[in-house]
């Protein structure tokens, strides 16, 4: 074992800022990443590195490979886990905090102020019952599924790369370690202000909140109004914009617990998620939600109550509680125009109309009722703009229903002003993917690297990275799931 963290602080070139860890000791404990012994590269991202200004040989770095494994210091970083607490499973969790996350610090980058967190680098004071490990199987589809849902346009947390360690880390079998370097503009949760509302720190709650508005949330200090209740407005609607951009694309968060929301927005916590295969509204992705709390149809409601946390926890920083309720009324309009406009793209509607609603739900309906394929169906759609419909059809067992759908879809599409088949189905390709981020295409990476052999994951992160593209060579990535991708189980356990 070769562990360097006597060696001296590695300089990237990063200018530091941390202004989180200037919000001083009741956020957060110092803490420094446990070593992991002979770590190596599992998957990186050169695009990511890019954006960050690393140097393209960054990868060559053995002592890169160190810092962010944990095992060597970054010259200006200041690691620590901060405390939050949260709503799990829609019950009071009280204390939580980053058990095995470990901030290092902001940088300034070619694209603003990042934070770099190291997920899986070792116990914290916030472990609770944990071991600060996070497996290879878990930090493989973390990393994949950032991309995944950043090149849908998604807003999300980002991940830099995974290193791997032969340090065994036992869940339900033996498995072995691995650290995600996630990147983000904050990793702030709704957790972090329900924790001080909860300890009555009113003072530090203040603190934090005014830090996210003037760092990330400048408009509500400006016009009229208070502006923690304009906070929690702006919040509600990047997060209706968020589900709706979930559900536009059949993805399933699997555990939104209010320590799992970000405060930008972001998705974040990427653990039993899921890219829905055959459709199901009610569809389950994590296998340790018995009550279905976070299926598939609830993520939206969920979404609202958990901004109804958030709005409960900055209360003694508003006036009234009405000013809360006013702040989070608007999400009840936002998410479904939003949904709406979202799905009417998908089926080439170019300015929303009234009765688009239904007909997309006439769809959906559809679709649930014979199980088909979310992605392929609406892929196969994008083709059929111009009447060509027998690809699409193929997929449903009630023909005659599919039909009557498909006659009023034309005649919605030929009603457009302008309506140029061949402009409607490119324009369709752009915001229906191609490829997504399958269970089962995540198992086979995955199985490869458990081998030693990363070589699936790197591919499939360039098929991710541009997921409407028609690319050789990658039709067994938007093909159909094979049967035994049913079988997959995902719960918590990463
Ligand atoms: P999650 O629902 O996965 O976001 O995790 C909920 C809480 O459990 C967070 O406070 C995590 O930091 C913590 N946690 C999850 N897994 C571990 C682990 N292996 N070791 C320590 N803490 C963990
Ligand atoms: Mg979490």
């Amino acid at each position: 074992m070769n562990l360097a963290v006597d060696s001296p602080a590695l300089d990237l070139g990063w200018t530091w800022r941390n202004r989180f860890a200037d919000l001083g000791p009741a956020f957060f404990t110092p803490t420094s990443p446990t070593p992991l012994p002979e770590p190596h590269w599992v998957a990186t991202h050169p695009g990511l590195a890019r954006e960050l200004g690393l140097p393209p040989d960054a990868w060559a770095s053995k002592d890169l490979l160190e810092a962010l494994s944990g095992n060597r210091t970054l010259a200006g970083s200041r690691p620590l886990a901060s405390v939050y607490s949260g709503h799990q499973f829609g019950v009071w969790a009280g204390q939580l905090g980053d058990g095995r996350a470990i901030l290092l610090g902001e940088v300034d980058t070619p694209a603003g102020p990042m934070e770099l967190q190291l997920k899986g680098a070792g116990l914290t004071r916030y472990s609770r019952m944990g071991d600060g490990r996070a497996v290879l199987r878990s930090s493989i589809r973390e990393f994949l599924c950032s991309e995944a849902m950043h090149a849908l346009g998604i807003p999300t947390t980002r991940a830099l790369c995974v290193t791997g360690s032969p340090q065994p880390v036992i869940r339900e079998t033996v498995e072995t370690a691995a650290v995600v370097t996630r990147v983000a503009p904050s990793f702030i949760r709704f957790g972090h202000f329900e924790h001080f509302a909860a300890n009555g720190q009113t003072e530090q709650l203040r603190q934090l909140t005014d830090f996210v508005i003037d760092a990330f949330y400048p408009d509500c200090r400006e016009g009229v109004g208070n502006p923690y209740a304009r906070l929690l407005e702006a919040v509600s609607a990047r997060t209706a914009e968020m589900v709706a951009q979930w559900q536009a694309v059949g993805f399933c968060h699997g555990v939104m617990n209010t320590d799992n929301m970000s405060i930008l927005g972001l998705t974040i916590d990427y653990g039993p998620f899921q890219f829905m295969d055959a459709f199901n509204p009610a569809h389950i992705c994590n296998h340790s939600d018995n009550g279905g709390r976070y299926a598939y149809h609830r993520q939206p409601n969920v979404a609202y109550w958990n901004l109804f946390c958030l709005g409960q926890a900055l209360l003694p920083l508003m006036d009234d509680q009405q000013q809360a309720l006013d702040a989070l009324e608007p999400y009840k309009t936002l998410f479904p125009a939003a949904l709406t406009r979202r799905m009417g793209a998908k089926l080439g509607l170019a300015e929303p109309q009234p009765g688009d609603a239904e007909l997309v739900d006439g769809l959906m309906q559809l679709m649930a009722k014979d199980g088909v394929d979310f992605t392929i169906a609406f892929r196969r759609l994008c083709d059929a703009a111009g009447g060509e419909r027998e690809s699409a059809r193929d997929l449903f067992l009630q023909r005659e229903a599919f039909d009557a759908w498909f006659d009023r879809w034309q005649a919605r599409l030929q009603a457009q002003t302008g309506f140029d088949p061949v402009e409607t189905s490119a324009a369709m390709r752009r915001v229906n993917p191609r490829i997504v981020l399958r269970n089962h295409l995540g198992q086979i990476a995955i199985e490869r690297a458990q081998q030693g052999d990363f070589s699936e994951v790197d591919r499939l992160l360039k098929a991710l990275a541009a997921p409407f593209d028609e690319r050789a060579g990658e039709d067994d990535l938007a093909a159909f799931p094979p049967d035994w991708a049913q079988q997959i189980e995902i719960s918590c356990s990463s």
